[in-house]
């Protein structure tokens, strides 16, 4: 094992000067927070990190969640994470104090829970999971369903999962059949199968509670028919008793990776006695999910890129203490009188290095920038401001979830191959990050998926004022970026990408005005892997701009190291990965629709 998964230096950098934690701490929420506590906080998280989950990222591995007898058997360390990591306030953080929160910002608990992934991307889901369910609660269901349920989620002594996807509806959930039937108290009897349902059972919580969606009988075809309910495992009678509500588990998915985290194939009311407490209105079960789903895109992009991060370290590590090969000489041959030199010395080995930590960086500073969106669009008082940061969220969404997971694939698959032939081998690290990484481009909805909600929705976001409030954004940094002499050929770099992005949506969007959807959005991932680019190209140039103003104020050679490390990776995206938007660029003008189905065309 490495001993090192993540720097918290950088982690604290993006935190509080890239992404201001001071502007967010300044809204009434926050009252109690300043910038002290809450980095004391983040200390407090990584030491937890270092102590209970780190240790245990390889022992997971090889002692996969698997199911025995009835229900699931996961490693102990799921009931630190729950209840240790619970009491700490780790499922809690963003939620009110009278709900039982700590009311910190989401910025400061994305951060937290970024030193947790990194350190074991195994158990943070327990608790991820179980803290969005609670959230839906306390948003949309009733104050009795609230009051029953949240406060052991909140604590760590029950678990919480996400309950959506059935044998046919995974991508689609307008295929879900699972069924509700009302009954004479005003309850519903909920019935089906729900399979691949993360942190769905194990023998460390004594309830689990189930955000389900359901079809009413009766109710209309599609997602306008689609309820949510709360299904705990174990009902609450009045008396405050437990009874089991016939939610029974029936197997474990076995994985290629995250092992350690349970995904449970569930199924509800084999013998009629499955309660569902319906949340909020009938057939709107769907929205109040959206609702939820930003912050659930964030975490996965979170789990993405500290996986790619812990990586990172490993490879980096390895690399400054493999002896091989010697460096070439002025004339192109090689002394073997010399020691043999580092493998860090080879400048194909420091590109791969860059290469991953400027995708492990450039992806970590924007998902707290998308963590601060949210702070900002929830606790701003004015509705201008409010509308603004959710905008500026949706718009970038899709690309929080999908460059960190695809691009960490691949940041990963480079960090193996630092390793040579170890890095194949299971004595060595990489390739268990290359496995659980694998997952983040699948679940939360597939690249696909978010590619087509990028171009098909949100770049059409009121009418295109959301492209446009991007747009403005992007260019105050390179503004801001052109003040200064090193940035300067950077932030226009950008501003061509800009214009480049502008004529390929004017290329594409006649097809939707056609009513051509299919060929609009056949393209969708080019355009996505395209639009990554610019969204990662523009947090670099904001970490720029903060590292340019922290050199200009520091005098210690330790900083200014630390901060010579952030000006290379940015060169490295700017010089290595930015330009791949111009072959990107090439497939997405093209005239071709050698993709779409057609008579004459098959794939043999
Ligand atoms: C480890 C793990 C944990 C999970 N955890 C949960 C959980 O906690 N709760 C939960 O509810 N679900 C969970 N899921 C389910 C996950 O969200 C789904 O697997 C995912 O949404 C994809 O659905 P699917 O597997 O049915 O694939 P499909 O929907 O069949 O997709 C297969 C392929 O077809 C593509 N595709 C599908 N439809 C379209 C389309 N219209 N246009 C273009 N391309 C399309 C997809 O992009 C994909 O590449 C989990 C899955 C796994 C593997």
């Amino acid at each position: 094992m490495a001993s090192k998964y993540i720097d918290l230096s950088t982690v604290k950098f993006f935190m509080n000067n890239v992404q201001e934690l001071e502007t967010v701490l300044e809204k009434e929420r926050f009252v109690d927070h300043d910038l002290e506590s809450v980095n004391l906080y983040v200390d407090s998280v990584k030491q937890f990190a270092d102590r209970e989950l780190f240790p245990y990222f390889k022992e997971m591995d090889e002692n996969p969640a698997h199911y025995k007898d009835g229900s699931i058997h996961v490693h102990q360390q799921v009931e630190k994470m729950m209840k240790e990591g619970g009491s700490m306030g780790l499922i809690a953080a963003p939620f009110n104090y009278e709900d039982g929160g700590l009311q910190l910002p989401l910025l400061a608990h994305t951060a937290a829970n970024y030193i947790l992934d990194a350190a074991n991307n195994h158990l943070p889901g327990y608790s991820g999971l179980t803290s969005g369910a609670a959230e839906l609660i306390v948003e949309f269901a009733s104050k009795d369903l609230k009051e029953k349920y949240t406060p052991k989620m909140l604590t760590g002594e029950w678990g919480g999962t996400m309950c959506l996807t059935e044998p046919q509806a995974g991508s689609s959930l307008s295929d879900i059949v699972t069924k509700a039937t009302p009954t004479d108290d005003g309850q519903y009897k909920i019935s089906g199968q729900k399979i691949f349902i993360s942190g769905g059972d194990h023998q460390y919580a004594d309830n689990i509670v189930h955000l389900l969606l359901a079809r009413i009988e009766g109710a209309p075809a599609g997602t306008k028919g689609i309820s949510l309910f709360v299904v705990p495992k174990m009902r609450l009678k009045e008396d405050g008793e437990l009874l089991f509500n016939d939610v029974t588990t029936v197997a474990d998915f076995q994985k290629m990776g995250q092992k350690g985290y349970c995904t449970t194939h569930l199924s509800f009311g084999d013998k009629d006695d499955c309660q569902g407490y319906l949340v909020g209105e009938e057939n709107n079960g769907l929205n109040y999910m959206f609702l939820m789903m930003n912050g659930a895109r964030i975490a996965v992009g979170r789990g993405a890129s500290a996986i790619a991060c812990g990586a990172y370290y490993a490879s980096l590590e390895y690399a400054n203490e493999r002896p091989q090969g010697r460096k070439l000489s002025s004339d192109g041959t090689k002394n073997l009188k010399d020691k043999q030199s580092l493998i860090i010395e080879h400048p194909d080995v420091r590109r791969m290095l860059l290469l991953q930590k400027s995708m492990v960086e450039g992806s970590m500073n924007l998902i707290f920038k998308a963590a601060k969106y949210y702070d900002l669009q929830h606790n701003s008082a004015d509705d201008k401001e409010k509308n603004k940061y959710h905008t500026l969220l949706e718009m970038i969404i899709p690309v929080v979830k999908t460059y960190p997971s695809e691009a960490g694939i691949y940041s990963i698959n480079n960090g193996l191959q630092v390793l040579g032939g170890y890095g194949f081998c299971s004595d060595f690290i990489l390739q268990q990050y290359y496995r659980d990484i694998r997952i983040s481009s699948i679940y939360e909805g597939t690249t696909g998926i978010q590619s087509q909600d990028l171009l098909g929705r949100k770049m059409m976001l009121n009418n295109g004022e959301g492209a446009k409030l991007l747009l403005e954004e992007i260019k105050k940094t390179i503004e801001k970026a052109d003040q200064d002499d090193e940035l300067k050929e950077w932030a226009s770099s950008l501003n061509n990408q800009l214009d480049q992005s502008q004529k390929i949506l004017f290329h594409l969007m006649p097809f939707a005005i056609k009513g051509d959807y299919e060929r609009f959005l056949a393209d969708a991932s080019i355009f996505m892997e395209f639009f990554s680019l610019i969204i990662v190209g523009w947090s670099w140039l904001e970490i720029g701009v903060a590292t340019k103003h922290a050199l200009s104020i520091s005098n210690s050679t330790l900083d200014s190291k630390f901060y010579q490390g952030k000006l290379d990776a940015l060169e490295y995206f700017y010089v290595y990965e930015l330009p791949k938007t111009k072959g990107l660029a090439e497939i997405l003008l093209h005239p071709s629709s050698v993709t779409i189905k057609k008579k004459d065309k098959v794939i043999n």
